[in-house]
C-alpha cells in the first residue's frame, strides 16, 4: 500500500463519521494518530463506548446518539423525544439516523410502509429544527445496492422514492441543521445535478463523505464533473470515513485513508483502490482518478467545515 506518498495537506484532520464501540476503541485511536486523525465525529453505539470514550479522550471527540431505527419505523415519537431530552447532559451534541432500505431485514414487525416524510414524525423535526439539534442522516443506498439486494423495488422502494422522502422533509423544515451521510447518497456522476439542487434549496445542509470505496468508486468516473461539483461547494463538505472500532486492524484503517487521500489530493489515474470493493469484486474492482483538489478546499473538507458547521 502506498504510505511513503506526500500528500499535497500536511495539517490536522476532523473524520465527521465514525462508529464507537467500546472494544477496539484504543487500537483505532493508535491507528488514526498515525494518519493525523485529531478530531472525529463518534456515533455511540453502546453507553459502554460514551463512558470510555469520554473518560479516556476527552478532546477527541465530538458524540453523536443513535436513535433507534425500530421506533422511528413506527413512528414513536414520544420515545424519540425522550431521547433527545438530556442530550447535552449525558454528553452528545448531535444525533444519527439509519434509514438504509435494508432495516427492513433486521427490524422484526417492521412497518412496510414506513415514510420519513409521514406527518408523524413532525413533532421530532420540529423540536430538532427549532433546538437547532444537528442530525447525521444516512437515507437510500449506493445505486449499486438497487441493482442487486434492493431489486424488489415493492419492498424497498425505488432508490428515488427513497430520496423523495428526505427531500420532503426539507422541504417542510428548511432550518433543520443536517449533515447528509454518504454525500447524500448521491456521489454517482448522474446523480449530482439532483444533489447540487438540493444544495442550492437548502442552504443549511452539508454533506459528508463516508465510504471510501462507495466515493473513490463513484467520483472517479469523471474527474472533471466531481471536481466542479466539490469545488462549488467546498465550503459544505466534511471528510468522512464510517470507520468503526473493532471492524479491523492497521490495514483496514489505512485503506480507507489511503483511498480518499488519493481520491482529494492527487492526481493518479486508474490506480486500483487499495482494498476489495466487493460491489465491483467481480466486475473487474474500483480505481481512483484523482481530483487534484486545490490546498485551500482539501483545508476546508479536512478540518475547517466540521469546527465551523459543529461551532466547536
Ligand atoms: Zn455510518
Amino acid at each position: 500500500m502506498k504510505v511513503t506518498i506526500e500528500w499535497k495537506y500536511s495539517g490536522a484532520i476532523f473524520d465527521a463519521h465514525t462508529h464507537i464501540g467500546h472494544e477496539g476503541l484504543s487500537n483505532m485511536i493508535d491507528i488514526e494518530e498515525k494518519f493525523g486523525i485529531r478530531k472525529q465525529i463518534g456515533i455511540i453505539h453502546t453507553p459502554e463506548a460514551l463512558e470510555k470514550a469520554k473518560s479516556k479522550y476527552p478532546e477527541k471527540f465530538v458524540f453523536a446518539k443513535y436513535l433507534p431505527t425500530s421506533e422511528t419505523i413506527r413512528y414513536n415519537v414520544s420515545k424519540l423525544l425522550d431521547e433527545i431530552a438530556n442530550l447535552s447532559q449525558e454528553g452528545f451534541s448531535l444525533v444519527k439516523m439509519w434509514f438504509g432500505p435494508r432495516w427492513r431485514d433486521y427490524v422484526e414487525h417492521a412497518n412496510n410502509h414506513f415514510r420519513l416524510d409521514n406527518m408523524k414524525l413532525d413533532p421530532f423535526f420540529n423540536k430538532i429544527e427549532q433546538d437547532q439539534i444537528p442530525l447525521i442522516i444516512h437515507v437510500g443506498d449506493p445505486d449499486t445496492y438497487f441493482q442487486t439486494v434492493y431489486s424488489d423495488a415493492s419492498v424497498y422502494g425505488t432508490k428515488k422514492e427513497n430520496l423523495i422522502q428526505l427531500e420532503n422533509v426539507l422541504t417542510r423544515h428548511p432550518t433543520l441543521k443536517l449533515q447528509i451521510a454518504h454525500f447524500g447518497s448521491q456521489p454517482e456522476i448522474h446523480r449530482l445535478e439532483n444533489l447540487s439542487s438540493w444544495m442550492k434549496r437548502f442552504p443549511n445542509i452539508v454533506l459528508d463523505t463516508a465510504s471510501s470505496r462507495w466515493m473513490a468508486r463513484e467520483l472517479s468516473k469523471n474527474v472533471d464533473a466531481a471536481r466542479s461539483f466539490i469545488i462549488e461547494y467546498s465550503d459544505r463538505i466534511l471528510f468522512g470515513t464510517d470507520v468503526g472500532t473493532n471492524r479491523g486492524k492497521r490495514d483496514y484503517y489505512e485503506g480507507r485513508y489511503v483511498a480518499q487521500r488519493l481520491l482529494w489530493e492527487t492526481d493518479v489515474r486508474d490506480e486500483p483502490l487499495p482494498f476489495i470493493d466487493k460491489d465491483t469484486e467481480d466486475s473487474g474492482g474500483t480505481f481512483i482518478n484523482g481530483l487534484d483538489l486545490p490546498l485551500e478546499v482539501l483545508e476546508n473538507i479536512y478540518w475547517n467545515n466540521a469546527h465551523r458547521f459543529y461551532d466547536i
